[in-house]
């Protein structure tokens, strides 16, 4: 086992990450950049080390700063939580050149899933079933057409290098393909510096379902249910529970069990999500995720299975210690990502929290870094916390999330509290009726006006 863990991130990921390297008597080393100084992760860590100025590129991103922290503290291992450095797989080359164990997969399947291109390539080798679209990358006007017309319209263009739901481009007929095309490599070229794009259909009314993998790199990677992260914004996921209210036993023994086999042939490392769009009873991957992430309490919930725990013993070595057969999905779960924005404009709405008051009680979980007199600072995401609560069956989840979201108080702020008030009390969430679109139409049919 490790004997020191560097975190090289900050807010609730790297308590969370903290959290469990302590359970396992690790110790711990913050790094933090200067707008962080007195954040909650520098204090409860066991050491912490400034890395540089509050632009996350200079600290957060920084890889040489990192290694520099790690050779100080005499860390034998860095986990990268989520965002930041947690799918670069130079990081994790640069990592095994000094001899520091990544948390994480291998640097080669970071690179393969990272390129959605190759990964939706790999996706199909690996007998998952994938989008309809182009087999490659597309750059030609004609070329996008010809795929278009076979695949039907309206079809959806997306970066190969994209992520955080940026870089896609919807085009509904064929006066459309042009301009998406070019507006799609523009801004790819601008936000991931490549401008390489794919076509894939563009489905109506799918819902988001994901299934959260395991795998041990030693033949053995299990399942762990999936997640609907339906409830979205700008592609950005708001709301996420398990299990999903639209799949039954079978439909998610048989998905999961296509991805575990999946990442036993792959020889995969570590915990991995593998999106899928869903609709009309079929499973479509779009990409997988090489990292823990922020929805994963929700699996936690159901299952009972500390993740983070399970990515530190696999990363040190370690096989599975788990069966498919061990998990046993329990209950309902949902999350609330509470984000310091306004909850109908979104305009983000950094400063200090005069008060702050979590809920608490029975199946009440809260994943978060702030605290009373906490200053959010503007440089980074604008996650105040999440809520996960966790009832016996959907209905008891529902009325505990809303009993909790009513406690929940954050003052000097504005936050999404107000938004995640109106859904649960929502007929449609109640019944679990919603598409990835769902939210967007609430909102632009004035359901938070
Ligand atoms: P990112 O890596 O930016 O998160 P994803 O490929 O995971 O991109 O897609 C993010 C979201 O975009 C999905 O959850 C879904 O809402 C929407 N989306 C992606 N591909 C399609 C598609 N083919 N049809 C309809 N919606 C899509």
């Amino acid at each position: 086992m490790f004997d020191k863990i560097l975190i090289a991130n900050r807010g609730e990921i790297a308590l969370r990450v903290l959290r469990a390297a302590k359970e396992l008597g690790i110790a711990t080393v913050a790094v933090h950049s200067t707008a962080d100084a007195d954040a909650m992760h520098v204090r409860l860590a066991d050491e912490s080390v400034c890395i540089g100025p509050p632009v996350a590129r200079d600290s957060y991103l920084n890889m040489p700063s990192l290694i520099a922290a790690c050779e100080i503290t005499g860390a034998d291992a860095v986990h990268p939580g989520y965002g930041f450095l947690s799918e670069n797989a130079r990081f994790a080359d640069m990592l095994a050149a000094h001899n520091i164990t990544f948390i994480g997969p291998k640097a080669e399947h970071i690179r393969i899933m990272g390129d959605k291109i190759e990964a939706k390539r790999t996706a199909r080798r690996l007998g998952i079933p994938c989008v309809p679209g182009s087999d490659g990358g597309v750059t030609e006007d004609a070329e996008a057409l010809r795929i278009a017309r076979e695949i039907g319209f309206p079809v959806i263009i997306k970066a190969a290098a994209g992520g955080g739901g940026r870089g896609m481009k919807v085009a509904r007929g064929e006066d459309d393909i042009v301009v998406a095309l070019q507006t799609a490599r523009t801004e790819a070229k601008a936000a991931f510096g490549d401008d390489a794009v794919y076509i894939e259909k563009y489905l109506e009314k799918p819902r988001h379902i994901e299934i959260q993998v395991l795998g041990d790199g030693k033949g053995h990677a299990i399942h762990l249910g999936e997640r609907d992260c339906s409830l979205q914004r700008r592609h950005q996921k708001v709301w996420e529970e398990g299990p999903s209210p639209a799949l039954n036993a079978s439909m998610r023994a048989e998905i999961g069990d296509v991805c575990a086999k999946a990442m036993q042939e792959l020889q995969y490392i570590g915990a991995g999500t593998i999106e899928f769009l869903y609709e009309d009873g079929k499973f479509y991957f779009i990409e997988m995720n090489t990292r823990i992430q922020v929805e994963h309490p929700v699996t936690e919930m159901i299952t009972g299975i500390d993740l983070v725990n399970e990515q530190i013993r696999i990363a040190a070595g370690a096989e599975l210690s788990i069966k498919q057969s061990d998990i046993v999905l329990e209950g309902h779960a949902i999350e609330c990502r509470v984000n310091a924005e306004h909850p109908s404009t979104f305009r983000p709405s950094p400063g200090r929290i005069q008060s702050f008051h979590t809920p608490g009680g029975l199946g009440v979980r809260v994943d978060s870094a702030a605290y009373q007199g906490y200053m959010i600072p503007p440089h980074y995401d604008s996650l105040v916390g999440k809520l996960i609560v966790h009832g016996r069956t959907r209905n008891e989840c529902l009325m505990r999330l809303r009993r909790s979201l009513d406690e929940f108080v954050v003052d000097g702020i504005d936050t999404t509290l107000p938004l995640f008030r109106t859904l649960v009390r929502n007929q449609d969430i109640q019944n679990g009726q919603y598409d990835i679109h769902w939210l967007e139409k609430f909102l632009a049919t004035g359901g938070m006006d």
